[in-house]
């Protein structure tokens, strides 16, 4: 049993703002909460849909559209349910990390959750048990964090044995919106995130990585603007229409190979840059040891074929830091 409790009425028409509670108890407040904001839009019948940001807390297009979102939207604007969590692992976001800093908890590797466990756990139980069978759909928005840095794309997950509806609707509103990448994953198990909960309870997830660095561009934002706006259209919560796109680039990650990984600690110098395409063998980059100049640099190259979607970020990296990801092209 979820020890959340939360202060909105997810049945009343209207709108409200409230917060879901997390038991806190430490030295300084015995009977403290975390606070998590929470907005809840009903109007009639209609589509339900759970839109999250801050899932990882540095990570910034999700939270900032989705709390512009909560102070505009009314309720009469849209039909259905839309539930809009913009801080989803709060603690994380005010700190600005990826990992929550009461528990170190990785909120997008925590599925299925643990009403007993940490904070982090706690949230992601409440959202498989309790948000996740409340809605239709899950919109949840990423980008690389303060580590990476991503060439747009949006994404959707389901499993082999999802229902050949949920994967047909699922790849049809990825596609609408509005990116000219979008990445299928089709996972099996409890891998995956917070898909694990939509995969389980049969609903659609919708997720995607719009920009990363631990910053914010106008880009970046309108990205994510314009897909939140696609998304209530596509599932009919508005009367919006938009102009038809060109349809997207479909792309896959093809597998372990399609990563590289810093050999030692260093400088990392890329030999690539977002969007290029690179063959087997390819110079990813190089590693220098300013502080050490009389060692030889290590040249990295990529182990696979596919498009540069992902790059590291700060140039200090770790033995075992991800320097880049490829994609390909699915035919
Ligand atoms: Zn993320």
């Amino acid at each position: 049993m979820t020890q959340i409790t939360s202060t909105v009425d997810f049945d009343a028409t209207g709108k409200q703002i409230g917060w879901l509670r997390v038991p806190h108890s430490v030295t300084r407040s015995a009977y403290g909460v975390i606070p998590i904001p929470i907005a809840v839009l009903n109007n009639g019948d209609g589509p339900r849909i759970l839109l999250t940001g801050g899932t990882h807390g540095d990570e910034y297009e999700g939270q900032v559209v989705l709390t512009r979102m909560i102070r505009q939207l009314r309720a009469e604007d849209i039909r259905g349910r839309l539930i809009v969590i913009p801080a989803l692992n709060a603690p994380a976001a005010i700190a600005g990390t990826r990992v929550s800093p009461l528990d170190d908890g990785n909120l997008n590797r925590a599925f299925p959750g643990d009403p007993d466990g940490g904070p982090t756990w706690k949230i992601a139980d409440y959202v498989h048990t309790h948000l996740v069978p409340m809605v239709d759909v899950v919109g949840d928005f990423h980008c690389g964090g303060a580590s990476l840095a991503y060439r747009p794309h949006a994404s959707t997950h389901f499993s082999p044995d999802s229902p050949a509806e949920v994967k047909e609707r699922s790849l049809a509103a990825v596609k609408s919106l509005g990116l000219r990448h979008v990445m299928i994953f089709e996972t099996a198990g409890m891998a995956g995130g917070m898909s694990c909960a939509t995969r389980r309870h049969g609903k659609i997830y919708l997720n995607g990585e719009y920009g990363g660095t631990g910053s914010l561009t106008r880009d970046g934002i309108a990205l994510v603007e314009g897909a939140v706006e696609r998304l209530l259209a596509f599932f009919g919560a508005t009367e919006r229409r938009f102009d038809p796109l060109p349809p997207p680039q479909v792309l896959q990650i093809f597998g372990p190979r399609a990563y590289v990984y810093a050999p030692d600690a260093g400088v990392f110098v890329p030999a690539t840059s977002l969007g290029d395409a690179a063959r087997e063998g390819d110079l990813c980059g190089e590693l220098l040891f300013p502080e050490n100049p009389g060692r030889e640099s290590i040249r990295v190259h990529f182990e696979g074929a596919g498009d540069v979607v992902c790059q590291r970020h700060p140039a200090r990296v770790e033995r075992g830091d991800c320097l880049a990801h490829l994609a390909r092209p699915v035919a």
